[in-house]
């Protein structure tokens, strides 16, 4: 008999470039033998160079879906990125809650790669007072780890969300000194461990990166792999799928989600 694939329930944005949100989410966990459960948040409306805006679903509708899906399904890990309104943040949480046995990863979508606000406070206060707490891993990058941590320094603001309870935080380096050569992530431990993990920067600005790293780190905690585990093989695919990125559009590259 063919060996069932782990699933992972994402809660994401479609994004129609491709390049980020659910798509990139699919791409990612089905790159590495997973099945992705897709819920879309909402619907943004973005080139490869701008988001110009977006609208939440149906609150109800999320909540039916999920619901009906999950008398059927076992799921194996949820993964939470762009939600959008504190309605939909709501019903995730109602989920989450549900399922307190489940790996929560959460890339904590505040901004558009090119720019463009994807979550405001009513989100934000929901992902730090609820979300982050129950989270095997949260994945901010270093502005986003600032605006969560309320601090203007992003080791401060790591430590501060990491008392809230979240198992690790990892801070991505992608989007400081972007003309370094290299970049280092951090994982915050709830050990109180910190790991550096450097990697190349390869030229070019890319769409939808956060979104596949997470993904990566999900799929991986879904298959039984410990957090450290997750984000190097994780980081590894990032950047090979980065490495054979292709331009679609007149903006941001793509990650090759097959490549990884
Ligand atoms: N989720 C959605 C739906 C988006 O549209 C975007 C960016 O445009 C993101 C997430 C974040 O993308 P990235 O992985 O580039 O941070």
């Amino acid at each position: 008999m063919v060996m069932k694939p782990v699933t992972v329930m994402v809660f994401s944005g479609l994004d129609p470039t491709g390049g980020a949100g659910i798509q990139a989410d699919i791409q990612a966990i089905s790159a590495h033998g997973g099945h992705c459960l897709p819920f879309v948040t909402a619907l943004t409306t973005q080139d490869t160079r701008h988001l110009t805006s977006f609208r939440t679903v149906d609150t109800d509708v999320l909540r039916d879906q999920a619901s009906v899906l999950l008398r059927d399904i076992h799921v194996d890990a949820i993964k939470v990125g762009m939600l959008g309104s504190a309605g939909i943040a709501d019903v995730v949480d109602d989920l989450v809650d549900s399922l307190p046995e489940l790996p929560l990863i959460i890339d904590p979508v505040l901004n558009a790669g090119g720019g463009g606000q994807l979550s405001g406070e009513a989100v934000i206060d929901v992902l730090k007072n609820r979300l982050i707490p129950r989270a095997a891993v949260v994945t901010p990058n270093c502005a986003e780890v600032r605006e969560l941590g309320g601090c203007h320094e992003s080791e401060l603001a790591a430590r501060s969300l990491l008392q809230t309870g979240p198992e690790g935080v990892f801070v991505t380096a992608g989007d400081e000194d972007i003309d370094a050569s290299t970049m280092t992530h951090k994982l915050y431990s709830k050990d109180l461990q910190i790991t550096d993990y450097q990697c190349q920067r390869l030229p070019g600005l890319f769409h939808g990166t956060g979104c596949t790293l997470a993904a990566a780190i999900a799929v991986r905690l879904a298959r039984g792999e410990c957090l450290s585990e997750a984000i190097e093989g994780a980081l590894e695919f990032v950047q090979s799928c980065i490495q054979s990125a292709y331009a679609i559009g007149q903006g941001q590259l793509i990650p090759d989600r097959w490549q990884g």
